[in-house]
């Protein structure tokens, strides 16, 4: 097996609505805002090469939106989906597996293009789509909040084209990695979990999406159930400093992969590394 990080873009996000109840006072100190209130985020995927399968997990925003629509998040920066596939000697069309950990338009945006008629293509040609029952009906009849963050033009064509599979609980015999289903920030977010090079890594997708989240309490206003958020990233981090958990980090401008490790104060950073620190 080889895993490689995927940087595909950088966009910026309300600071405020990052940290949910936490002031700027102290969020800024980890996460800097700019004139605007926003902070830098990445949008940082993993590829997984095992055996004949070529697994991409998640496909950051995409291209097909408005202008006005990205303007609204600020994107910045030289990655690109196609450039850092490239820079591997890898092509799209050579995507076998996409796993969307959920269906939020910076997570899943990229499985779908727009040709050059405007129609809505898929952007991996030859690839199944992975997602979960309870989360595509949470996705495709969804709530007032989240309405403006599941874009049908992301989601419906992905079964209309006859990519979409759902991922059962038992994960590992069709992915060859484990999942942890989360609901907190969403009906049942799927976190990988993969054993690499004797170490276990975690996609942390939007349960933990910086290094500046890790404290309990600092939770995304995003999330639909934050009381819940804090309870499943109470369990989840103490087993991630237990056993050493390497955390890839999605969202985290700076930061690739970190470490957490039990304190007086509870759950705190440990280490943070690029993954080539890391893994070969
Ligand atoms: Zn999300």
């Amino acid at each position: 097996m080889k895993i490689y990080p995927i940087e595909t873009g950088n966009f910026k996000l309300d600071g405020g609505a990052m940290f949910g109840v936490v002031p700027k006072s102290i969020w800024q100190k980890t996460n800097p805002a700019d004139s605007n209130n926003l902070i830098e985020m990445s949008m940082r995927c993993l590829l997984i090469e095992e055996g004949n399968r070529l697994i991409l997990i998640d496909t950051g925003l995409g291209n097909k939106q408005s202008n006005k629509f990205f303007s609204h998040y600020a994107l910045y920066g030289d990655f690109s989906l196609d450039a850092s596939l490239k820079k591997l000697g890898f092509h799209k069309d050579d995507i076998t597996d996409v796993f969307l950990t959920h269906l939020h338009f910076d997570h899943c945006g990229g499985v779908i293009e727009k040709d050059k008629n405007g129609l809505l293509i898929p952007a991996f040609k030859n690839a199944k789509v992975w997602s979960n029952d309870k989360h595509w009906k949470w996705a495709t009849e969804p709530n007032a909040r989240e309405k403006a963050s599941f874009l049908s033009e992301n989601i419906l064509p992905i079964q209309e084209n006859g990519q979409l599979n759902f991922i059962h609980r038992n994960a590992k015999d069709q992915m060859g990695f484990d999942v942890l289903f989360i609901d907190g920030h969403t009906e049942k977010q799927m976190l990988p979990i993969i054993q690499y090079q004797g170490k276990t890594i975690v996609f942390m997708a939007d349960l933990l999406p910086t290094v500046g989240h890790i404290p309990l309490p600092y939770v995304m206003g995003y999330d639909t159930r934050p009381l819940l958020t804090i309870k499943e990233k109470a369990a989840f981090l103490n087993q991630a400093a237990e056993h050493q958990f390497y955390l890839f980090l999605e969202h985290d401008a700076t930061n690739e992969l970190c470490t957490v490790q039990h304190t007086e104060k509870g759950i705190r950073l440990n280490s943070t590394h690029q993954f080539s620190e890391i893994f070969t």
